[in-house]
């Protein structure tokens, strides 16, 4: 079957997978959604077969119906290799009675890598099958990981450039100095004084200038986007949720057909909608449990039906969930709206206007399988504490959050069903927060020497992504206020 994609704004034209890819973001604003949701063309009882790359064939295929074996294969290949330090990709590990799912073990060592390292291979089968001659310019607000994981994934590509925009007061010490030492000429890093929310919205304010595009289009560039809203995102992270399924059956952890509860640390809602996806290809899924940190917009959104961003924007020990407007609950909002255009973008606007919005009884009706709960700071530095304290196992703090919301949901409900908690990120891109939970005599540790202190309590070897930043000479100094976003990126490209 052949699979066309429209906007979450829109009511009628559509476009191939790849054309989406290549756009990022619909004209109209919108996000693309698939017409349909294709399903698992194989039998649960047959995930536990395939390996990672075998698993994301069978199920991107089903999404990307224009691009022929040998592309989607050539992609997943040259995307899941030895630029991730298990030959699984991702791994399994059991404590505190869930199972997480580490999806760090990437080059970034954030799951943004799951995707990221596959985005730029879909990307430039994209623009050879459309017939781009266009230099793509990637263009990304980040909240801390993406950047990096999108500078590592694009430097370099061919007929490709990236520029990507970070809150200069909003992400870690080894975040900032990830993508301030990226090399590649076709990379650029600024940072803003701003928060993650203002990033977003300048980078979308550019994607929607039509002046822009068309100064752009002179100079033989055209923008694409490496955030979560481009489907060339979405979709290679619905695969880890399906292949999870197959190992717990391989395992022998559930049986084909039993539900599995997926936790994931939100903030734009990208990994737990990839989740949602992979419940509606026919993975059975018994509780998305959608876990926030103190911004937790989600949580009173769940709660209420109201989605409300008018609050203080709170900084936390766990930044990349620090965002007040989750974009990718756009595509959640159409899916319970019906599939109805005009009435997602009324409520679009009314969050643009308002910075407020309330679904209907009826769209809420629809969204029983999610369920909200939240990790304050100290919860979530307990919570790293008591894990490491009991089963030896060090996680980092945005899966801290999801860990601890899980906790309270099982004491509250009694669900004992199978849970899986996605691991995000690597405890080493967080030392100082990790350090700090554990315990409060390493505060005047330098931050390499609290990643030697890291590897000797966990006992698991640190990762490339942090040897190499040791010493590498930072690359970009470039800062601008928030409002001149638009002023640097025409710097850059000499518009
Ligand atoms: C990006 C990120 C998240 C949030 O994921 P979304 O898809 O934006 O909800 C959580 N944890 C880490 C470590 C991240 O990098």
């Amino acid at each position: 079957m052949n699979i066309m994609y429209k906007s979450t704004r829109g009511n009628g034209g559509t476009v191939t997978a790849s054309e989406a890819i290549l756009k990022g973001l619909a004209e109209d604003g919108g996000l693309f959604v698939p017409e349909k949701m294709p399903k698992l063309p194989v039998e649960l009882a047959e995930l536990s077969n395939f390996d990672y790359r075998e698993t994301a064939y069978i199920v991107m295929k089903e999404f990307l119906t224009d691009f022929s074996k040998e592309e989607l294969k050539n992609c997943i290949n040259n995307a899941y290799d030895s630029k991730f330090d298990t030959e699984n990709i991702c791994e399994l590990k059991e404590a505190d009675g869930a199972y997480f799912l580490e999806l760090f073990h990437g080059a970034t060592i954030a799951f943004k890598d799951m995707a990221l390292s596959i985005l730029p291979h879909l990307l430039t089968t994209s623009a050879r099958k459309n017939n781009v001659k266009n230099k793509i310019i990637i263009l990304t607000a980040t909240s801390g990981d993406t950047g990096k994981a999108a500078l590592a994934g694009f430097a370099d590509v061919e007929g490709t450039g990236i520029i990507v925009f970070y809150p200069k007061h909003g992400v870690s010490k080894i975040q900032e100095k990830q993508m301030i030492t990226q090399k590649g000429d076709n990379t650029y890093v600024v940072g803003i004084e701003g928060n993650f929310d203002d990033a977003q919205t300048g980078v979308k304010n550019m994607f929607g200038n039509k002046e822009l595009a068309k100064a752009m289009a002179e100079k033989g560039y055209q923008f694409s986007s490496a955030n979560s809203i481009n489907i060339g995102r979405l979709v290679p992270q619905v695969v880890y949720y399906v292949y999870t399924y197959g190992q717990l059956l391989k395992k022998g952890a559930i049986k084909a057909g039993e539900p599995v509860n997926y936790i994931v640390p939100t903030g734009n809602f990208g990994n737990i909608l990839a989740a949602y996806y992979a419940k509606m290809m026919g993975i059975p899924v018994g509780k998305l449990i959608c876990a926030s940190n103190e911004n937790k917009v989600l949580f009173d959104f769940f709660e209420s039906g109201t989605y409300d961003r008018n609050r203080e924007f709170i900084l936390t020990s766990s930044p990349s969930m620090d965002i007040l407007i989750s974009s990718n609950l756009e595509r959640l909002i159409y899916s319970i709206a019906g599939e109805d255009g005009k009435v997602t973008s009324e409520f679009m606007k009314e969050l643009a206007e308002n910075g407020a919005y309330t679904i209907s009884e009826d769209m809420k009706s629809k969204l029983d399988c999610f369920c909200g709960g939240y990790c304050d700071e100290s919860k979530t530095a307990d919570t790293i504490k008591r894990i490491y304290e009991n089963d030896g196992y060090v996680i980092d703090t945005h899966t801290a959050v999801a860990a601890g919301v899980y906790a309270d949901y099982r004491k509250e409900t009694g669900d004992n069903t199978v849970s899986v908690i996605a691991s995000t990120a690597s405890p080493y891109k967080f030392t100082r927060s990790v350090m700090n939970a554990i315990s409060n005599e390493y505060d005047k540790a330098e931050d390499f020497e609290l990643v030697d202190m890291l590897c000797e309590i966990s006992k698991v070897k640190v990762p490339n992504a942090i040897e190499e930043i040791r010493t590498a000479p930072v690359l970009h100094d470039r800062v601008c206020d928030k409002s001149k976003m638009q002023e640097t990126v025409e710097d850059i490209l000499g518009l």
